[in-house]
């Protein structure tokens, strides 16, 4: 097996283009277990930690450029501002130690649909771009378009992530996870919201109950119209109601280890209702998250 080990990240591209294909390696967290447990075998392996800009971000205000390789403790410390579901989600990502090493470039680069920060990029809005980069060019993928199957992205075997560009919440935004004990946890089904209110609109992520992350869209049009954006008034008990209705609606869960079908369904209408009223309790009309 060859190991690459690129010091730019022209060389990086350089090198995927020579071994299409070969296995990146960031944080190494799913990439070191895959490994050791032989569940898969490589040709190459690229090793991106020499690339220090892979774990910068920046902001131009209006949107966060995550770089691909920064840690989960780092989203959590800096970015909990700018970026309160996916500070949301990284706090419920593995332990410590997995949260030192683990990232978002790795976590979409795996396309688990129990990766967490997927519900919160999802809810994050529309315009979530994945920086996709080759020898032959740019793509900005918009996060809809990323995930195609289960554990399976778009990305072609040439190119890498380089960052993720998300926009600044405009509102508040919530992250919520069920899993099996309270940390170190796969979940058995998540679900991240955010309001817009800049635009009245509500942006939803669904965790490990599809085969890939997918958003509830008639729940976000049911709920973005149903709203009382103007007063602030709580929206009625049936409105939210029909809101986790239409989130479970949205999902296509599996019985597996984990939990049932029925109970992942149960309980994203539970994480829909909860964050729907945690979000609507931090709005107030007429001010910035
Ligand atoms: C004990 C343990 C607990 C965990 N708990 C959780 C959890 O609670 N929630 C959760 O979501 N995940 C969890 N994970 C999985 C893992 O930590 C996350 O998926 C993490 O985000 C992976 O990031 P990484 O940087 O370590 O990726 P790596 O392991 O380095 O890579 C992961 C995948 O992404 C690809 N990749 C990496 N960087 C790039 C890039 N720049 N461009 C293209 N492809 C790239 C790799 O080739 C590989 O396929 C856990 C893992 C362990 C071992």
């Amino acid at each position: 097996m060859e190991f690459l080990r690129p010091a730019t990240w022209d060389e990086a591209l350089a090198a995927m283009a020579d071994h299409p294909g070969a296995l990146p390696i960031s944080g190494g967290t799913d990439v070191m277990v895959e490994l050791n447990f032989d569940l898969r075998r490589t040709s190459a392996i690229l090793d991106l930690n020499r690339i220090t800009e892979l774990g910068r971000w920046s902001s131009d205000g209006a949107s966060v450029r995550l770089g691909a390789a920064v840690p989960y403790a780092r989203i959590i410390d800096e970015l909990s501002g700018p970026l309160p579901g996916l500070a949301l989600a990284s706090r419920t990502v593995g332990s410590p130690q997995i949260r030192n090493r683990g990232s978002v470039g790795g976590n979409l680069g795996a396309a688990s649909p129990a990766g967490d920060a997927h519900p919160a990029l999802l809810a994050a809005g529309r315009g979530v771009r994945v920086e996709a980069h080759s020898v032959r060019g740019v793509r900005l993928i918009p996060i809809d378009e990323f995930y195609v199957g289960v554990k399976r992205h778009c990305l072609a075997p040439d190119e890498l992530i380089r960052a993720v560009r998300i926009p600044v919440a405009d509102g508040p935004q919530q992250f919520s996870k069920v899993g099996t004990r309270n940390a170190m946890v796969i979940a058995v089904c998540a679900f991240g919201l955010a309001l817009h209110p800049k635009d009245r609109t509500v942006g939803t992520g669904i965790g490990s109950a599809a085969p890939t992350p997918r958003r509830a869209s008639d729940a976000e049009a049911y709920l973005a119209g149903e709203l009382a954006w103007e007063s602030g008034d709580p929206p009625a008990p049936r409105v939210v109601r029909r809101f986790g209705e239409l989130v479970a609606a949205a999902a296509d869960p599996i019985d597996d280890v984990r939990g049932t079908a029925a109970y992942r369904r149960h309980a994203l209408a539970v994480l829909a209702r909860r964050t729907l009223t945690w979000c609507w309790n931090d709005y107030r009309p007429g001010r910035a998250a």
